[in-house]
């Protein structure tokens, strides 16, 4: 299959040395099926480095040529303005800002990103408050939809604390970029939707008087997420497709106890 930083297959191994192939968004006839051969999570330097030096091509896909999300912009230090990639193909291009037209060079920027992928690498992934300090810190540079920032938000997600509305929101802020990198019935949306699905229930469940929209919002992505995760092999990908279904079914037993309890 051939590479594009915005697929629209995934292939998952089986045991006996198969593989299948499925469809993650609608695929027209003639329309050539794409998988990845670097993580679409990635800013696109990252990606394009990585597929010039191991697989020896340059990507000129759509997302290459029109990047989506400012996954890759930094915020302007002069204006409030966010500053982009010049030439998005080009290996060394700089960045300008969008406002007040500053150019910022592509070897600064380099820089910058380098130093904090090094203080998230370091960062103790179980401890929630270290990671919002860090992200506090990328956020004075990088633009709020920036790889790293997002990259630091899952592992907020993923380090422990306890259901929050921060948790809520860093899980929607990163779903609204992967509805756009990694999109359709992806893992990536799979095990995000759960995590949004889960900490929107918990945090809006005894706030809000009528909880029967709240209820079918959150089941409409609980299956979505199932249906992401169905074929997937990996233990945690299996794991979270058990809880999203076990949330499903209690979603479905509660609304039926609210049904009879309307009732009387
Ligand atoms: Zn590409
Ligand atoms: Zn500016």
């Amino acid at each position: 299959m051939s590479h594009s930083c915005v697929s629209n297959a995934k292939y998952v191994n089986l045991d006996n040395g198969n593989f299948e192939v499925y469809a993650n968004i609608e695929i027209k006839r003639g329309d050539q099926i794409t998988d990845f051969y670097t993580s679409p999570l990635k800013g696109a330097k990252i990606r394009r480095k990585i597929l010039r030096n191991s697989f020896f091509f340059d990507c000129f896909c759509q997302r290459c040529e029109n990047p989506v999300c400012d996954v890759d912009s930094v915020k302007c230090p002069d204006c409030p303005g966010i500053s982009k990639l010049q030439n998005p193909t080009l290996q060394n291009s700089d960045y300008e800002c969008e406002k007040c037209a500053k150019i910022l060079k592509c070897e600064e920027i380099e820089i910058l990103e380098e130093k904090f992928a090094n203080l998230i690498e370091k960062v103790d992934k179980t401890n929630s408050k270290e990671i919002l300090r860090l992200i506090e810190t990328l956020l004075n540079s990088l633009n709020e939809n920036h790889y790293l920032i997002l990259e630091t938000k899952r592992f907020y997600i993923y380090s422990g604390s306890p259901v929050n509305s921060i948790k809520r929101n860093f899980s929607f802020d990163i779903l609204r970029v992967y509805n756009e990198i990694v999109p359709g019935y992806s893992k990536e949306r799979g095990l995000t939707l759960y995590e949004a699905a889960s900490s929107d229930l918990d945090v809006n469940l005894n706030q809000v008087e009528d909880k029967i929209p709240l209820l079918a919002t959150t089941k409409e992505r609980l299956s979505e997420c199932l249906e992401c995760l169905r074929h997937e092999k990996g233990e945690f990908e299996r794991e979270i497709f058990k809880l999203a279904g076990k949330k499903f079914k209690e979603i479905q037993e509660f609304e039926n106890l609210l049904k009879i309890m309307n009732k009387i």
